[in-house]
């Protein structure tokens, strides 16, 4: 087996290169979940589209290169190694885009995805309600069908970058009747449809990065709903399915920051080295970013544990100097309580993504993963979320 590089290959390799050294902004944006933040990363997308660099792997006649893996995997290197900056649009991109691909029909692709690469439309994601949080078939938020059009009302919150974004997508019970997974729908919604109030939330750092967003009988055409009325819940999961997967968090990420990490320790290592400790965890981090970097797990939510687990070592993105050195000086000396913290949440997080899809693969037989598009909508075996989810008996 030859796995050297192709010459096509080395020559994608020197055009991103080459065009990222051009584009990439000299200074890094503020952060995106500012107003000025989010502006400039905006006008990053509309950049990166203009080279036709904003989404490689998707068709041409999308937006996309029609780029496959190794191509993908060689961009993404460029991306980090350039140290270009976050996608702003990637609740977009990463995560309607390709279920939109498997559950939208022709004219909502053509509609929703040259639109999403170019940047024009940001989208934000509706799921999390007041009472609906981690127990996301708690729902409550209603789409009551009148005609061609359903009327929307209820709550979300926690919507990350709302406040700027363009459009959103969530899930609404379409069938008041309905209960838990069962009855509710996958929506598109414009925030600027009237009806819509979008209430920024401020953090501790003075941010306002999410958002509470309000309903109050706002009307949406029955064309933005993302397959079958009732459907919403097999959609939603395969879009978690994408959240967990590896576009959003490819491997060339972390190794850009680890290798960051590791010249900065050589560049100080006299310092650094008056505790040596520290060298043991730039170790531990590089190795970290280099075994996710491995061939990948088809077990989306492993990806996903294991990113979280990498991201607990390396800072996902130093966008200077100043933040490598808080790691290798150890300038950031948590408490003894905030580490603690720190590891109940990361432990949360784990629990959360292996307990709703991992774990309970091995006892699984296939019928029961989440959906491909044709499974979801008509599945032999009834409703696989039920046979996941023992409690629930009601089929599809
Ligand atoms: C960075 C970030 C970005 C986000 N962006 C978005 C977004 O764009 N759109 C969106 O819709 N949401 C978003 N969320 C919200 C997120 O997806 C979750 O819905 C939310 O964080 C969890 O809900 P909650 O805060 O109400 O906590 P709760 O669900 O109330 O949970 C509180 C605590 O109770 C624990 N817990 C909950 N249920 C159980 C149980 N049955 N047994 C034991 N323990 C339990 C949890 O682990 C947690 O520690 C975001 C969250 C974060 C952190």
């Amino acid at each position: 087996m030859n796995l050297e590089y192709t010459p096509a290959q080395h020559a994608f390799r020197a055009e991103i290169r080459a065009w990222l050294a051009e584009h990439v902004p000299r200074e890094p944006l503020l952060s995106f979940d500012t107003e000025q933040g989010f502006a400039q990363h905006r006008a990053w997308e509309r950049t990166l589209h203009s080279g036709c660099w904003s989404m490689v792997t998707w068709p041409r006649e999308l937006g996309g290169r029609g780029c496959d893996l190794i191509e993908w995997l060689i961009f993404e290197e460029e991306y980090w190694r350039a140290d270009a900056p976050m996608r702003v649009n990637q609740n977009g991109i990463f995560l309607l885009g390709p279920t939109l691909m498997d559950f939208g029909t022709e004219a909502q692709k053509a509609r929703f995805l040259p639109a999403m690469a170019a940047g024009e439309h940001v989208w934000a994601q509706a799921w999390s309600e007041p009472n609906a949080g981690s127990d996301m078939a708690a729902i409550r938020a209603s789409a009551i069908r009148q005609g061609d059009e359903y009327i929307l009302n209820g709550q979300k919150i926690w919507s990350t970058r709302a406040v700027w974004a363009d459009w959103l997508f969530g899930l609404f019970r379409s069938d008041p009747q309905s209960v838990r997974h069962h009855g509710l729908s996958f929506l598109m919604v414009p925030l600027s449809t009237p009806g819509i109030t979008v209430r920024p939330i401020r953090q501790l750092n003075g941010h306002t990065g999410f958002a509470e967003i309000f309903f109050d009988d706002v009307r949406v055409p029955v064309d933005n709903r993302l397959a079958g009325e009732g459907l919403g819940w097999q959609v939603a999961m395969a879009t978690a399915g994408f959240e967990r997967g590896l576009m959003l968090r490819s491997p060339a990420r972390f190794q850009r920051t680890a290798e960051a990490l590791r010249d900065l320790y050589l560049a100080h290592r006299a310092d650094a080295d008056s505790d040596p400790s520290l060298r043991d965890r730039v170790c531990s981090a590089w190795m970290d970013a280099q075994a996710y970097a491995c061939p990948p797990t088809p077990r989306r939510a492993v990806c996903k544990k294991a990113a979280i687990s990498v991201r607990s070592r390396v800072p996902t993105r130093c966008s200077g100097r100043s933040s490598i050195c808080a790691c290798i000086t150890s300038r950031w000396r948590f408490s003894a309580r905030a580490r603690r913290l720190c590891r109940a949440r990361q432990d949360n997080m784990r629990r959360s993504v292996t307990g709703s899809t991992a774990s309970c693969f091995p006892r699984l037989d296939r019928s029961m993963r989440a959906p491909t598009r044709s499974s979801a909508i008509s599945s032999p075996n009834g409703c696989w979320v039920c046979r996941a989810h023992k409690a629930c008996t009601k089929a599809v």
